[in-house]
């Protein structure tokens, strides 16, 4: 591995998960061992110390019974049967008088301690010392007791057997040490591959959506459940950034074929009025024509970005509280002059007031697009019927007219962008005032629902939900 890889490969998160399970659990077995081995060392030197203190008593016992005559006749006798390389007995009085001692020749100078002057002060009854014999591979263990007014008993004892079986448990911790932190490390990279697996499917989908496989999602079931929610929100990001994709695709197909007609017809207006007439009153009429043409143009640049920024989600929403019966009332008077005109009845049912919590003007616009479709596709003496109907906590704001009605081929497409069914039948209309009504709705938290027969007459409802209720 180059020494580039391995420095990214040291800021990897498996890298890190690894070193911190492989560490927490060599850790961890390490101070089990530790208090394993000092629990198993002390039960060892309490057996040494044990052995240690009966033979104290012992000779303790005979300088009772015999004086030091038969202290002496003892320690020869333990002499006898034990190797003098191994255990040494003496006694010597305060004042550094050896009174009686086996061959001491392979033990250096043993002092009599300060600690076992102090504890025939006190009239303790022994101290325990652990000393490196110089030139000896094991170490000793050592009592001091005084046993007499003046007497103080030494014994040594070469713990070969105890160091040589703590040196196998030592051993033994060392490679079983080892053989964790070895199995602890692979353990843990494991289990962190295990977990970033999934993390590193996420990425890979985001690399091939950035190449262009916009389609593309992230495998969420049989996931743990973090990885999951994950997904879910990754996917739910992707979804999202392709519906304004797609809106913004729509916009650009948009602009292409019903921005283009309207664009022509200004320059085809300015061409003929340049080529042909030359009057003042043509140019005139041309600068009317142009303006009206200017209108609709801006008309339709306006609703188109109102419908996108309401299907993308980024529309401000201004809530406020209103009465909703007041609004629909003020949206018939609007258009009471025109439905006068073609002698059509315009039938309101509502209650007196309703008091209303959402975007206002949105569902202002939303009920005039409607008001005003009602109207346009009704024929002379028809009538148009407004009424709101309270459900289960919903609301519809129902417009029905008994006009032209639409087609059921036509029904699917009419909430489309610049969808006209007929445009014979559509004199004033741009073919958005349905699409800015649904984004509307939509944004709001509801929909709109049409039911219509040709020849008949349709009917819209728009259905908020009960959170519009104040
Ligand atoms: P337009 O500007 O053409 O009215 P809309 O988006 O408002 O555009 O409506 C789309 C099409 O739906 C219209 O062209 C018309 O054919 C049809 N339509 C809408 N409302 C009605 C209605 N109340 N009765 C019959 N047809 C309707």
């Amino acid at each position: 591995m180059s020494l580039g890889k391995l420095i990214k490969f040291r800021k990897t998160l498996s890298f890190r998960l690894t070193i911190w399970y492989a560490g927490i659990f060599t850790l961890s077995s390490f101070i089990a061992f530790s208090v394993f081995y000092s629990r198993i060392y002390s039960i060892t030197m309490a057996r040494a110390d044990e052995e240690l203190i009966e033979e104290t008593e012992e000779i303790s016992a005979a300088l009772n019974e015999g004086g030091i005559g038969a202290v002496r006749a003892e320690i020869a006798e333990e002499a006898e049967e034990e190797d003098e390389n191994n255990i040494f007995f003496r006694v010597i009085s305060r004042d550094g008088e050896i009174l009686a001692t086996t061959n001491m020749s392979s033990w250096g100078n043993i002092d009599i301690s300060h600690k076992t002057i102090k504890a025939q002060d006190s009239q303790a009854n022994y101290v325990l010392q652990t000393l490196a014999i110089p030139g000896r591979e094991y170490k000793a263990r050592v009592i001091s007791a005084p046993i007499g007014p003046k007497e103080i008993f030494q014994m040594g004892m070469i713990l070969e057997e105890e160091e040589e079986y703590l040196k196998i448990f030592r051993n033994l911790f060392y490679l079983l040490f080892l053989v964790m932190a070895f199995v602890s490390g692979l353990f843990g990279w494991f289990i962190a591959r295990q977990g970033l697996r999934d993390v590193e499917e996420v990425t890979r989908t985001a690399i091939e959506i950035s190449s262009g496989s916009h389609d593309k999602r992230v495998r969420v079931k049989d996931r743990y459940e973090e990885i999951e929610r994950l997904g879910n929100a990754f996917n739910m990001m992707l979804d999202r950034i392709q519906s304004i994709l797609l809106a913004m695709r729509e916009i650009n197909d948009n602009i292409a074929h019903d921005l283009r007609s309207p664009l022509a017809r200004i320059r085809g207006i300015a061409e003929m009025t340049l080529v042909r007439e030359k009057s003042a009153d043509d140019f005139k009429k041309m600068a009317a024509s142009t303006v009206e043409e200017c209108d609709t143009l801006i008309d339709m640049v306006n609703t188109m970005l109102e419908i996108t920024e309401a299907e993308a989600g980024v529309a401000q929403q201004n809530i406020e509280e209103f009465d909703l019966a007041k609004l629909i009332s003020d949206a018939c008077d609007l258009f009471r002059p025109i439905a006068d005109d073609k002698h059509i009845d315009i039938n309101l049912s509502i209650p007196d007031k309703l008091h209303f919590r959402t975007d206002r003007k949105k569902l202002q616009r939303m009920v005039t697009n409607l008001l005003e479709n009602a109207i346009k596709y009704t024929p002379d003496g028809g009538t148009v019927a407004i009424s709101v109907l309270v459900h289960e906590g919903q609301v519809d704001i129902v417009i029905q007219d008994n006009g032209i009605g639409i087609s059921q081929d036509d029904q699917p497409h009419i909430f489309e962008r610049f969808y006209q069914s007929d445009k014979s039948r559509s004199t004033t209309g741009i073919g958005l005032g349905l699409s800015l009504a649904k984004a509307f709705a939509v944004a709001l938290g509801g929909k709109i629902i049409v039911k219509s027969t040709l020849g008949d007459g349709s009917t819209f409802r728009i259905n908020l939900p009960a959170s519009s209720f104040s």
